[in-house]
């Protein structure tokens, strides 16, 4: 970690500087989790976005040393699922290298890490995160529409682990009726080898997965229900705003942490900006609009001229929908997918 960096300038209109980015590589994804991208509605017709409409690579990296220069130091590819974009480790090498990105991470479901994780790190790539639901076959398989078998994550996870990442990140969104019955296994698999398996409270989050609020596990019980059996207390935040709250076992044997989006939000300390794959930034998970990069980009707009449309796009930023959520009489009609810009 750089700790001498100035204090970033841009603030947006509720005084939160800009500090990380979220780039969604892809809107394709080899899973169909229902939560995400339920395959009756993402089937064989759907339409994903065309090549030519994704940046590249190149589009990429230049934007992130804009981003870099407004204060952005921490950058995380998503997605759709990161791993199916040709060469993704050619864009980490791009970014790793970029002045004042000192983390560079990538969020995936695990199932092409086998092939990919060894050059990934050779790329540069810091820190991964891998999905996974539960350890339960029956129940992992109906979570991601049926596309994968557990072994088949189980194996990326070890090649994320001897390629050398640590330590390695399990998420889990945990839905009542479904996969909470699975949690007390999954905590035990991250303290018996050492992965910090972190908890998300099933989210909201575009305007396809069937969200209700029933459906939602609160962090104080998901954390009540582990304790029970493997006792745990509370650890302070590895620095202001982090956005999982984390949670030690007390025999010391290692850490979970748990995503409290719904019930405990934590919009106030949020720094984070997303950019989807075709170029728009999203100041929000569940922005119901984005602002054009690309149509700029293309036409031979300046740096100086991309910097003044992000900053005066940070500069209008009130989100706070987590905040707000809660007190909203009728639910938000639109909203960006998940799969679209990522988690
Ligand atoms: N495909 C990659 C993966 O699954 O890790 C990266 C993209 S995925 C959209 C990023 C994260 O968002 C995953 O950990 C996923 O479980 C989580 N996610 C997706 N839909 C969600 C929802 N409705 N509520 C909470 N988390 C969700
Ligand atoms: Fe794909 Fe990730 Fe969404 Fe699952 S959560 S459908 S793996 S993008
Ligand atoms: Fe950030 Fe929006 Fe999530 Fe609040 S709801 S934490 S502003 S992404």
């Amino acid at each position: 970690m750089d700790n001498h960096r100035p204090t970033p300038t841009l603030a947006d209109a509720l005084n939160r500087p800009l500090r990380d980015l979220r780039i969604s590589v892809t809107d394709r994804c080899n899973f169909r989790c229902t939560y995400c991208m339920p395959a009756e509605i993402f089937g064989e017709r759907y339409q994903f976005l065309p090549r030519s409409e994704l940046l590249t690579f190149e589009e990429i990296a230049r934007l992130v040393r804009l981003f870099a220069r407004l204060g952005v130091h921490k950058v995380r590819l998503t997605g759709g699922e990161p791993l199916v974009r040709q060469q993704i480790e050619r864009l980490v090498e791009q970014i790793a290298a970029v002045d004042g990105i000192d983390d560079v991470a990538l969020t995936t479901n695990g199932f092409l890490l086998p092939q990919q994780a060894g050059a990934l790190r050779a790329a540069g790539l810091g820190r991964v995160t891998i999905s996974l639901d539960s350890l339960d076959e029956g129940v992992f398989r109906q979570m991601n529409g049926d596309r994968a078998q557990l072994e088949q994550v189980l194996a990326g996870i070890d090649a994320a682990r001897a390629a050398g990442f640590a330590p390695i990140k399990i998420n889990a969104v945990v839905q009542r009726g479904v996969n909470d019955h699975t949690l007390v296994d999954l905590a035990r698999f991250g303290k018996d080898n050492g992965y910090i398996v972190r908890f998300i409270e099933f989210m909201d989050v575009g305007t396809r997965n069937g969200w209700a609020m029933e459906h939602v596990v609160p962090a104080r019980e998901i954390v009540s229900r582990i304790d029970a059996v493997l006792p745990l207390e509370p650890v302070p935040p590895n620095y202001p705003g982090e956005v999982a709250r984390r949670f030690r076992f007390r025999d010391g044997s290692g850490e979970i942490g748990v995503i409290a989006s719904v019930t405990q939000p934590f919009c106030g300390g949020c720094t984070r900006l997303r950019l989807s794959p075709e170029g728009s930034l999203f100041t929000c998970l569940f922005a119901a609009a984005g602002t054009d990069l690309r149509a700029p980009l293309r036409a031979g707009a300046s740096d100086g001229e991309l910097e003044q449309i992000v900053r005066g796009v940070w500069h209008r930023r009130t989100d706070r929908y987590s905040e707000i959520r809660s007190s909203l009489t009728e639910p938000r009609q639109q909203k960006v997918e998940m799969y679209h810009i990522g988690g």
